[in-house]
């Protein structure tokens, strides 16, 4: 069987899946589309020459009978009433990150999730695809380094536009490593501190620029992850785990070596969308075959959500107290262990 979506938003993210959907993955099918604004949906459907229906809203796309699986990439504050309405109708769900901007609210998705007794729900946290984080995982995995002790990551963008405010560096970028980084551990988070270094020179006038920030977890690990918005000089995403017997690094991008005029050089990415494009294809295709294969999803949980959303009020709390602050999470539901 095809898995035919919905899609809710078809603002950048949403055109990337849809077109993924449509031209690069298999056994999925694009047969709805909504978006606040009408004529960036119906664009949509116009850009990639869809046989899909263009919806008014979440409500009337997630009633349409002829969509198995609602895709939610909308703007944030959006998408736990987008979840919890797709949950309701028993339907499957992928939805961006944030699950929702609120602990509370990424908790009733998990609630309402529970109540409905069978998994229907992947966040899109992609790196959890990527190629060298799996290979990580795998490395951690197999206990040839010993136990893992510290990871030293950074998170650095080019540059960022003034809309970007001092949140966004914990709940849209430090995200990401909130959610791989536990995961690659086997961990829970216990406590998050932000630290602000000197400020660069190239930071918008209402932020600290770079931030770092110490995550501490139960097992006792401790996490340095810098996020430097304005580096200048490229998208770079590093990550290094110091274990008892040894270390290892997330590998750098593939690409050519150079010598020219006595120097040696190899490129450094300035997209996002390029760092993880195979993540974005494999989390997607992976979702669908879980589900033409199993009838659940397999990838990133609610609960993964639940985590983030936690950690992250934690971590901008922190920006303001600059104290260590505890992460505490509810009792994990026994139907998140299987
Ligand atoms: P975007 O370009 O602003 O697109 C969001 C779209 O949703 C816009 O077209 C917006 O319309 C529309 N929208 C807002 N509220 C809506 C609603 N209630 N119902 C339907 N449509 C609505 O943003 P984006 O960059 O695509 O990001 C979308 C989501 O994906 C965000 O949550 C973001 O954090 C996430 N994201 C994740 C990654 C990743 O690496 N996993 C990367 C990028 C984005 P208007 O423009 O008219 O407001």
């Amino acid at each position: 069987m095809t898995l035919r979506f919905g899609v809710v938003g078809t603002g950048a993210i949403g055109r990337e899946h849809i077109q993924r959907i449509t031209n690069t993955l298999s056994g999925g099918e694009v047969v709805a589309v909504t978006d606040i604004n009408q004529e960036s949906a119906r664009n949509v459907v116009h850009q990639f020459q869809l046989n899909a229906n263009v919806y008014p809203d979440d409500k009337s796309l997630i009633a349409d009978t002829s969509v198995d699986a609602i895709l939610v990439t909308s703007w944030g504050p959006a998408h736990q009433a987008t979840v919890l309405a797709a949950i309701e109708a028993g339907k499957y769900v992928f939805c961006e990150k944030p699950l929702a901007t609120t602990a509370e609210g990424a908790l009733s998705i998990v609630e309402a999730e529970v109540k409905h007794g069978r998994r229907l729900v992947q966040v899109g946290f992609m790196r959890r695809y990527d190629r060298g984080y799996v290979k990580l995982k795998e490395a951690i995995d197999s206990h040839e380094f010993g136990a893992p002790l510290m990871l030293h990551c950074a998170h650095r963008n080019p540059e960022v536009g003034e809309q970007y405010t001092l949140e966004m560096a914990v709940n849209d970028t430090l995200i990401h490593e909130i959610d791989v980084l536990h995961w690659l551990v086997n961990d829970d988070y216990t406590s998050i501190r932000a630290i602000f270094p000197r400020k660069t020179k190239y930071a918008l006038s209402h932020m600290q620029d770079p931030q770092i920030f110490i995550l501490e977890t139960v097992g006792g690990i401790v996490i340095t992850v810098e996020v430097f918005v304005n580096c200048k000089y490229g998208y770079d995403i590093q990550c290094e785990v110091v274990c008892e017997e040894g270390t290892m690094r997330l590998p750098e991008v593939p690409s050519i070596i150079s010598r020219k005029d006595a120097k040696l050089s190899t490129e450094v990415l300035t997209d996002w969308k390029q760092r993880f494009i195979d993540a974005y294809d494999n989390e997607i295709q992976d979702f669908i075959d879980a589900i033409r294969k199993t009838g659940q999803p397999q990838g990133p949980t609610a609960w993964d959500g639940y985590i983030a959303a936690v950690t992250s009020d934690a971590g901008i709390r922190s920006q303001q107290t600059l104290e260590k602050e505890p992460i505490q999470l509810c009792n994990k539901p026994d139907f998140y262990n299987h």
